[in-house]
């Protein structure tokens, strides 16, 4: 044993890794985990954090959210950070989007991926947490191709391309691109929405006035959404790229995925939480606040979510983030209201309310679902497990304490939660980022800043 101190120890805790649960204490020193075992087997440590009837748990790695992407939200990476600290969130990963000629482009039309990852570099000077972009593709352009080996010496090695919305690609763009993320070996990340099915419906609905909210779901439903996962997930095989499904929010398009992964090919997908706990009853009591696309589905879909979380078709929860006022959702009819919602403070009370402590799942699996697959997913190996010499980013989580969600307490920008109201079981109490404590006890206590860019590798799939 190291005769030397460490600078904190989280005694008395139960310690969840991905494979089990110990009584044990984590020592951390530094920004790294120095040792999880016996307390009386460790060095002695300047501070003693008792987490007794808590668990320790490595804290949330959140792969899909919106942050310092005007208009796709209205959080930087303050306020999105203190959200996340506040959650257990202690690395999350948004987007870094290059320009295209359109409505809502971020940026001139010329910026270069390169470029926009180098934006979202600067604009996370004030982060509070850990953080990193997957690249987008959004014009069908060779110049586009030629970012991405570029874009991998920047530490982003995973790139998302649409099927929907202006700066959609088609398939023709998509297989191209497919074919050079195999030959690097990064990962394709992937909205599939057939767009000509859902632009379609939207417009007959607007064309005959159904803009209540309880319309919005049919307007996106659930087998477009299957239709596209089934034909980018078609063109991945072919190419032997990776593939990872956002948002699966239904039991149509999580069954085609099964599909793929059965004959070995590189296919994987997650849900978010609002998939998990809602189902489409939600718009007549929450109007548009829960817009998200794709849509809230059937409770059947709920049921399918949890489901493919056991069998493995779906292996990561995510929140696809995305700060928004209210104002902007208090409109008469749905379309005019912005898609999105925000979840970064929410996400792990949540979903372990619903998942364990509704649904039985063990808590190995909430940290395999929440923090160790988006981690190995997506190249971080120093993140998402309390192994000796990994970063220290640690939460703290009473799984008994019950609360009830309140937006007044968001770190978002945002001014509400599709969550108000809810009682949830499981309270965040501590998170430590790369060993400094960040939040404690529903307070933010480290400044801005502390936060650092993730650089990934180039994640291994068979392992
Ligand atoms: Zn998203």
């Amino acid at each position: 044993m190291s005769p030397e101190t460490v600078d904190t120890i989280i005694a008395d805790g139960t310690v969840v890794t991905p494979t089990g649960t110990i009584d044990a204490a984590v020592a951390i020193d530094g920004e790294t985990i120095a040792a999880v075992g016996a307390e009386e087997s460790l060095p002695v440590a300047d501070q003693r954090i008792d987490a007794s009837d808590r668990l320790v748990m490595p804290g949330v790695i959140d792969p899909h959210v919106h942050v310092g992407e005007d208009p796709f939200t209205i959080d930087t990476y303050q306020t999105a950070s203190e959200a996340a600290a506040l959650g257990g969130t202690t690395t999350f990963v948004n987007f870094a989007w290059e320009g295209w000629d359109g409505e809502t482009s971020i940026y001139e039309p010329e910026t270069t991926l390169v470029e926009g990852i180098r934006a979202q570099k600067e604009a996370a000077a004030d982060a509070l947490v850990d953080h990193s972009s997957h690249g987008v593709l959004a014009t069908e352009r060779d110049a586009t191709i030629e970012q991405l080996e570029p874009a991998l010496e920047e530490g982003v090695t995973s790139f998302k391309l649409f099927t929907a919305y202006e700066h959609g690609v088609s398939y023709g763009f998509m297989n191209q691109a497919l074919r050079r993320i195999a030959e690097l070996d990064a990962v394709g990340i992937f909205h599939t929405e057939d767009a000509t099915v859902c632009d379609q419906l939207t417009e007959q609905f607007r064309a005959e006035g159904k803009g209540d909210p309880e319309w919005y779901p049919r307007s996106r439903p659930d087998y477009a959404e299957a239709m596209a996962a089934d034909d980018v997930a078609r063109m991945a095989q072919e190419a032997g790229a990776k593939y990872y499904g956002l948002h699966t929010s239904c039991r149509k398009s999580a069954e085609v995925l099964e599909r793929y992964q059965d004959d070995g090919s590189q296919i994987r997908a997650e849900t978010c939480t609002h998939y998990t706990v809602y189902d489409d009853s939600v718009f007549a009591e929450r109007g548009n606040l829960p817009m998200i696309a794709p849509p809230i589905r059937k409770p059947d879909d709920v049921d399918a979510m949890f489901e493919h979380l056991r069998g493995g078709a779906l292996s990561v929860v995510s929140t696809d983030h995305c700060g928004y006022k209210r104002e902007s959702k208090e409109v008469e009819n749905w379309w005019d209201s912005t898609f999105g919602a925000n979840a970064l403070q929410t996400s792990l009370p949540v979903f372990h309310d619903e998942a364990v402590h509704e649904r039985g799942f063990s808590y190995p699996a909430l940290v395999r679902l929440m923090s160790t697959n988006p981690a190995r997913t997506f190249g971080m190996p120093e993140k998402g497990t309390l192994e000796p010499g990994t970063d220290a980013d640690v939460v703290v989580f009473d799984p008994a304490e019950t609360y009830t969600i309140d937006a007044d307490e968001n770190g978002s920008e945002a001014d509400f939660s599709i969550y108000e109201g809810r009682d949830v079981t499981g309270r965040v109490e501590q998170t430590f980022v790369r060993g400094e404590l960040v939040a404690d006890d529903g307070e933010i206590v480290a400044d801005p800043g502390h936060g650092s860019f993730v650089e990934r590798d180039l994640p291994d799939w068979e392992q």
